[in-house]
């Protein structure tokens, strides 16, 4: 490609949905990323595509169109979804007081509030002794170290997108991008470089009062057989952290409660997110701790509390462990996003919140009409 119409900085799910939407338009794109395949926050996340329970307004609805692109676009770039709902569970009664508010609210419409009876006949894995559960049908989950590989092939394949794997950007100047080894001329440029923001443009990071959330992940071995969970999992400590949910009035009897009988859980920002793989395997989550710049170091007191929070909601055995992971990425005082102008032809687009899976479609279509009328 000579000059392409797109440079974009950056090969996790937001470069890629702005690829997406260029390309779309006819656009010839170029996407650059530092490392010989997407390597940050795209790959190490639950691949969860939420609705329910998001922020009312834009990241809600951004999920929405967001979750329909993934429909549309998975199937064509032999992406698997793996999982169709979420399935709130309450282990409290004023969590399940929570639930029962998301239900009655405008976003619950389609959202099912069972009693803990009904909730263990349909999905018999979960423990005794629950409140009760919210059942959605909005979600989709597909397996993230699986999605991203799949969907740059099929950008290359079906939209001709000219991928630069192991090219490392130093800066931009209008719509010239530097990299180590020379430059790349283009029509526009759309950084999109996820937690590299700070080195790659450190002023527009320090303005923006960028910092890192570092989370925990593990992955167990395979479940047997009879073990199917059809939605993601999520409970108790999810609906305070989830706007959404945290919203709803009885949320604040829900947080008194976890702060005198969770502390730490709710300290080192933990909450239970799980996913079955199509091996069997649980994928479960996650811890948030913020910093100037994320520690190396993983804490096992950080994975005994997820794990404690898995054992109280299912009732199988503590499953062993495969694999543990952290990733990382940024938050800032502008959440969920931070999408700036650095001239007539160039943007720096930035999830700033742990919602980038579920948003990144609506973002790449936003900036690039807005780029490209
Ligand atoms: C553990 C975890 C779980 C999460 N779970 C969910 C979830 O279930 N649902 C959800 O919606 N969101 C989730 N998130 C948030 C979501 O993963 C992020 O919002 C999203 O991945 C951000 O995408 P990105 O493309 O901006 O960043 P990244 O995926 O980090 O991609 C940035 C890319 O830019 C490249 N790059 C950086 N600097 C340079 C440079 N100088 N030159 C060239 N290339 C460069 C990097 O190599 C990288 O490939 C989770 C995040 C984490 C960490």
């Amino acid at each position: 490609m000579s000059v392409p119409d797109l440079a974009v900085v950056g090969a996790g799910i937001v470069g890629l949905a702005h690829a997406l939407a260029a390309a779309r338009r006819g656009l010839r794109v170029m996407v650059v990323d530092r490392d010989p395949a997407a390597m940050g926050a795209s790959i190490r996340n639950f691949g969860f595509v939420t609705v329910t329970g998001q922020a009312e307004g834009d990241t809600r609805r951004r999920a929405l169109r967001s979750r329909a692109v993934w429909e549309e676009v998975a199937p064509k770039a032999g992406i698997a979804i793996h999982q169709r709902g979420a399935l709130a569970v309450a282990r409290r009664p004023e969590a399940h007081e929570v639930l029962a508010a998301y239900a009655a609210s405008p976003e619950g419409e389609g959202c099912e509030l069972h009693d803990a009876h009904h909730a263990r006949r349909r999905w018999p894995m979960l423990a005794a002794g629950l409140s009760g559960a919210l059942w959605s049908p909005h979600e989709l989950r597909v397996e993230a170290r699986e999605a991203l590989p799949r969907l740059a092939h099929w950008l290359a394949q079906e939209h001709g997108v000219e991928f630069r794997w192991g090219v490392s950007v130093t800066g931009v100047e209008e719509t010239l991008v530097r990299h180590a080894e020379g430059r790349i001329a283009a029509g526009a440029v759309v950084l999109a470089p996820g937690d590299g923001i700070r080195a790659l443009a450190p002023e527009i990071a320090r303005r923006a009062g960028l910092r890192a959330c570092r989370l925990q992940m593990l992955r167990t071995v395979p479940q047997p057989a009879a073990f199917r969970l059809d939605a993601v999992l999520l409970s108790d400590l999810s609906l305070v952290r989830y706007e959404g949910f945290a919203a709803q009035r009885p949320a604040a009897r829900l947080r008194a409660r976890l702060e005198a009988e969770a502390a730490e859980s709710l300290a080192r920002g933990v909450h239970l997110l799980v996913a079955q793989g199509a091996d069997g395997s649980l994928v479960v989550g996650d811890s948030h701790e913020y910093a100037e710049s994320a520690q190396p170091f993983s804490s096992e007191e950080v994975d005994a509390l997820i794990l404690d929070e898995l054992d109280a909601v299912l009732d199988v055995p503590r499953p062993g462990i495969a694999q543990r992971w952290a990733g990382v990425y940024p938050v800032a005082d502008v959440a969920p996003l931070l999408r700036e102008r650095l001239g007539d032809r160039t943007r720096a687009v930035v999830v700033t919140s742990g919602t980038g899976m579920s948003t990144a479609f609506a973002i790449g279509e936003e900036t690039i009409a807005e780029m490209f009328g």
